[in-house]
C-alpha cells in the first residue's frame, strides 16, 4: 500500500508526497521530525508534517537566500543564520571564500543531528567548516543578547507556528536590525504570499519602520506549495541598487557554481507582481 505524506499547512490547500521509504520519524525536544525518500525529490525533511527541505529542490531556496544578499552587499565577512538546522544555508554561505565567520543559531539540536545522518547532501561538510560556529539556542534569545557586528543575517526558520513564531515578531526584527553593521542586510523566509499574505504584510510593516530600504524578492520552490515564496529584505545600505555588471563581476570572482542563482535572476526576483506588491503596506 503506497504511503503518502500529507502536508496541511494551509486551511484550504494541502500537498502530498509519496513516501517510498521512511528513514526516520520521531519527536525531538521541539517538534516531530520525519525524513523519507520520494522518487522525484529524493530525501525529504518534514517538521510537524510541514516540508522543510528536499534534496531535489533545496538549491533554489538556499541559493536565493544567500547569494542575493551576499553579492549585493559585496563585502560580507560576518554572517548569521537563524534556524537552518539542515545545513543547506550554511553550505551556500560558506561557498563564499570572502566570508570569514558564520554564526548559525538553531533551536533544535535534533534537526542538526538527524540532518547530518540522513541528509548529508544538504550540508555537504558545512558543519565541519572551521568558519562555522553552531549555537543551539532560540534565535530570538540569541538576537536579544548578541554583540552583533553582522554584515548579513539570514532567517531560515519554520513557519510562524510553534518555535518559529517568535522569529516573525517586531521585537525580533528590532534586535536583528541592531545586530547588523551599518550597511548590513536582513533577509527572511516569508512564506508563500498567495496563501500566507498576512505573514508578508506584517513583516514588511515592521521592516518599513526599521530600515531605509525594505521590500521582498521572490523564487518558486516546487515543494513549498502555493506559488512563489517571498524573502523579506531590509537594509540601510544601497545593496538593492547594486548594478547588474557589478553583481556579475562579483559572481564571476566568487567562482561559485549554481543551479538557480545568476545576476539576471537576482535582479528580476525583485520585480513583484501586483498581488504581492499590494501586500506591502
Ligand atoms: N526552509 C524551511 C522553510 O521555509 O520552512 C526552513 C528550514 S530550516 C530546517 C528551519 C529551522 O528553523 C528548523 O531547524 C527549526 O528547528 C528552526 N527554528 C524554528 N524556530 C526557531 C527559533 N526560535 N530559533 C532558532 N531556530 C528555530
Amino acid at each position: 500500500m503506497t504511503e503518502w505524506a500529507r502536508e496541511e499547512l494551509h486551511p484550504d490547500h494541502a500537498q502530498s508526497l509519496r513516501v517510498e521509504r521512511l528513514h526516520y520519524d520521531s519527536e525531538t525536544e521541539h517538534q516531530r521530525l520525519r525524513v523519507f525518500e520520494n522518487p522525484t525529490f529524493g530525501r525529504v525533511l518534514t517538521l510537524d508534517g510541514v516540508v522543510q527541505t528536499t534534496e531535489g529542490d533545496n538549491f533554489i531556496y538556499h541559493e536565493m537566500m544567500t547569494h542575493v544578499p551576499i553579492l549585493a552587499h559585496g563585502a560580507a565577512r560576518r554572517v548569521c543564520i537563524v534556524g537552518g538546522g539542515d545545513g543547506g544555508m550554511a553550505r551556500e554561505v560558506l561557498k563564499h571564500a570572502t566570508v570569514e565567520h558564520v554564526t548559525m543559531v538553531e533551536i533544535d539540536a535534533g534537526v542538526v543531528e538527524f540532518s547530518k545522518r540522513y541528509l548529508p547532501t544538504l550540508s555537504q561538510g558545512a558543519f565541519d567548516d572551521p568558519r562555522l560556529e553552531l549555537v543551539i539556542a532560540d534565535g530570538a534569545e540569541f538576537m536579544r543578547g548578541t554583540k552583533g557586528g553582522f554584515d548579513v543575517i539570514i532567517v531560515d526558520s519554520t513557519d510562524p507556528v510553534g518555535p518559529g513564531e517568535v522569529l516573525f515578531t517586531d521585537t525580533f526584527y528590532g534586535h536583528a536590525k541592531r545586530a547588523l553593521n551599518d550597511d548590513g542586510i536582513l533577509v527572511t523566509q516569508n512564506g508563500v504570499p498567495f496563501l500566507q499574505g498576512s505573514e508578508l504584510t506584517n513583516t514588511m510593516r515592521a521592516f518599513r519602520a526599521l530600515f531605509v530600504e525594505s521590500t521582498c524578492y521572490l523564487a518558486t520552490i516546487p515543494t513549498y506549495a502555493g506559488g512563489p515564496m517571498a524573502f523579506g529584505w531590509g537594509t540601510d545600505g544601497d545593496g538593492r541598487r547594486t548594478p547588474m555588471d557589478v553583481l556579475q563581476g562579483r559572481f564571476d570572482a566568487s567562482g561559485i557554481s549554481t543551479d538557480y542563482y545568476n545576476p539576471a535572476v537576482h535582479v528580476a526576483s525583485f520585480a513583484l507582481p501586483g498581488y504581492v506588491s499590494r501586500l506591502i503596506p
